[in-house]
């Protein structure tokens, strides 16, 4: 069975992280979303509430689970039998940062392989935080993420 992982702060799950979550859902067995607890962003989200919104998200897709963690990405996709990272990828933004968390994650384990997916083109300029700021500045947010986020999501930022 393969197994793999897609890592990430999701503060909050968008529907640009659901589209990928889909799609390599379709090419692998099983999907572990992984939640990690303490990012090195600051979030507005607590890891109880980025993870319980990924899982309701994520409710109809029967071989997606969702886990917390923290710790080296590798080891948590060792640890429960995943030998392949999923990212997302951007064109105009995150290549950069993507392929040296690849390099990072292939020297510390070469048996797990990072597959970056493209974001689709509707998603492409989408992210947590450009929701946040859209959201905090009065604009429409509902296409952008999970309605049931919506309404918890306008009572932190305003
Ligand atoms: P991290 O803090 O690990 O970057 P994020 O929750 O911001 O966590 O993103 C998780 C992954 O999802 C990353 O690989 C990121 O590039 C990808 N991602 C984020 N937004 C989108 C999007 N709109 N389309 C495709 N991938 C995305």
């Amino acid at each position: 069975m393969r197994k793999a992982l897609y890592p990430g702060t999701f503060d909050p799950i968008t529907n640009g992280h659901l589209d990928i979550i889909e799609r390599a859902s379709k090419i692998v067995d099983h999907l572990i979303v992984g939640v990690v607890e303490k990012s090195t962003k600051k979030t507005i989200f607590n890891a109880d509430e980025r993870s319980n919104y990924v899982i309701q998200a994520t409710k109809a897709l029967s071989n997606v689970s969702v886990i917390r963690y923290s710790g080296l990405t590798v080891d948590i996709a060792k640890n429960n039998n995943a030998d392949i990272i999923i990212r997302g990828l951007r064109i105009t933004s995150d290549y950069e940062y993507e392929s040296e968390m690849a390099l990072v994650n292939m020297t510390l384990d070469k048996n797990i392989e990072t597959l970056c997916l493209f974001s689709s083109l509707n998603y492409q300029i989408l992210s947590s935080s450009r929701v946040k700021e859209i959201g905090a500045l009065g604009g429409d947010i509902s296409k952008m993420i999970p309605e049931i986020i919506i309404k918890p999501l306008l009572e932190k930022i305003n």
